[in-house]
């Protein structure tokens, strides 16, 4: 593909996808392909400031396609481009930017050819294909029969693609390497995620978003968005700069000044999960771990063997979900469990304990609760959840957690919470060790 000397013309910083098709409007198609555009614009340093979704109607497009070149500088605009009726793509851009269409000779011999090598005769209506607006480039479509195509509008770029993710996939990555690649600026968009744990989405945005708004105005500007699940929050990071280097620098003072408002709730400023901090921190210090547990059944042991060569560090995991379980696998007393009830803090201490011994390891983690929707009690509703960890020094931590919610997400939240404790368990003795000088 030749690229035109683009000096003169502006820098395209700003985006938009609108994706056609009144199927994607029905439960039964997702639109992914703005997703793959969104990823690859962002790649290059182009923001998206908004995507839609048009059904088959002409107005409707014509008026989502004018809305959107007074926003941004760069409008892709995929599917509607194949032979029928239904789409109308071609000729309502044309429309909109008053231009009128031709039928362009080079592709109608290129469909002729396509179906002639199949041994068809190309249907009259496929010529609908080869006809262009007036100025477009064409863009070559090697997997399907609608060309791509570009037209430059007022300093705007409208680039048409095909619907179908295998066309269009490989067309988009084609463009971002060059014609689109001389368009932009030379500044990319560079991301961080920072994981939060213990704190619930409102907590964190109350701490973190006096620190984050003045961002916004900054030189340059990091924008934030927060992202919850349950046990989790996540603030995403986003600023435009010319060099990594930069990049590092300017999210680096970032995170850093989040990680003094938001303290230990920060499970990492990398991007690694918790169950990769956990394990990272496990391996640095040569320590293996055991998990006994009852309500959260094998999740947390499944939470720790998540990441890659947890081998090294997980040991064992005991589901002792009945009473007997606890006493015969994990050596619960039976004194214990009659005087406090299976779901309390020495019986989650106990199994901790119990796992610790049984596997011959440093580290025991104990669970045990009521994730409903029966058994709970006016004493200990459903979501009573004990949590215990024993350190390798025989530090005994255990928690009593009170969680919202339906079996699933108490069981969820209960996991998270079980290795997150583990987290700061083995964060507080990596303080001690550095203040020891270990
Ligand atoms: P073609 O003539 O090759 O079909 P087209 O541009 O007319 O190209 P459409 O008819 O709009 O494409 O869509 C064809 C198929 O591509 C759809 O049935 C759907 O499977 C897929 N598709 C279209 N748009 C999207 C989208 N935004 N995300 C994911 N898939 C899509």
């Amino acid at each position: 593909m030749s690229v035109e000397a683009p000096d003169s013309l502006p820098r395209l910083a700003t985006a938009e996808v609108i994706a056609v098709g009144s199927e994607l409007l029905t439960p039964f198609r997702t639109d992914t392909n703005s997703l793959f555009l969104t990823a690859r614009l962002n790649e290059i340093g182009v923001v998206v400031r908004r995507k839609s979704i048009v059904g088959d109607s002409p107005t409707d497009l014509a008026g989502a396609i004018g809305e959107a070149l007074a926003r941004v500088d760069l409008l892709v605009v995929c599917g509607g481009l194949g032979p029928t009726d239904d789409d109308l793509t071609r000729e309502t851009v044309a429309e909109v930017l008053g231009r009128s269409l031709h039928e362009d000779s080079d592709i109608l011999q290129q469909l002729r050819e396509r179906f002639e090598a199949r041994g068809w005769t190309m249907p009259e209506n496929n010529r609908r294909q080869a006809c262009v607006p007036d100025g477009a480039v064409v863009l070559e479509n090697p997997r399907g029969t609608a060309p791509g195509l570009w037209l430059e509008a007022g300093g705007r770029v409208v680039v048409l693609l095909p619907g179908p993710p295998r066309e269009l996939e490989p067309m988009f990555a084609d463009l971002a390497r060059g014609r689109l690649a001389e368009r932009v600026s030379d500044e990319r968009l560079y991301r961080r995620v920072v994981r939060v744990a213990g704190r619930g989405e409102s907590h964190v945005e109350e701490l973190a978003q006096p620190v984050y708004a003045a961002w916004r105005h900054g030189d340059p500007a990091i924008d934030t968005t927060i992202l919850a699940s349950p046990g989790s929050v996540e603030l995403h990071l986003s600023t435009r700069v010319a060099t990594a280097p930069e990049a590092t620098i300017v999210l680096d003072r970032a995170t850093a000044q989040l990680a003094v408002v938001l303290g230990d709730h920060v499970v990492s400023t990398d991007g690694r999960t918790l169950s990769e901090v956990v394990g990272d921190s496990l391996r640095r210090h040569g320590h293996r771990v055991a998990v006994g547990e009852s309500c959260t059944g094998g999740l947390v042991s499944a939470a720790l063997v998540d990441t890659p060569g947890s081998s090294r560090y997980v040991v064992a995991g005991f589901v002792a979900y009945s009473n007997e379980t606890k006493r015969s696998v994990l050596g619960v007393g039976a004194a214990l469990l009659a005087e406090h009830g299976a779901v309390s803090e020495p019986v989650a201490l106990a199994m901790a304990e119990g796992a610790r011994r049984a596997a011959d390891v440093e580290i025991g983690v104990g669970v045990t609760g009521i994730a409903g929707p029966g058994g709970g009690t006016a004493e200990k509703p459903v979501g009573t959840v004990c949590i215990a960890v024993v350190a390798p020094d025989g530090g005994r931590t255990v928690r009593t957690l009170q969680l919202p919610g339906d079996r699933a997400m108490i069981r969820q939240m209960a996991t998270r919470t079980t290795v997150d404790l583990l987290r700061r368990v083995l964060a507080r003795m990596e303080t001690h060790e550095a203040v020891r000088g270990d």
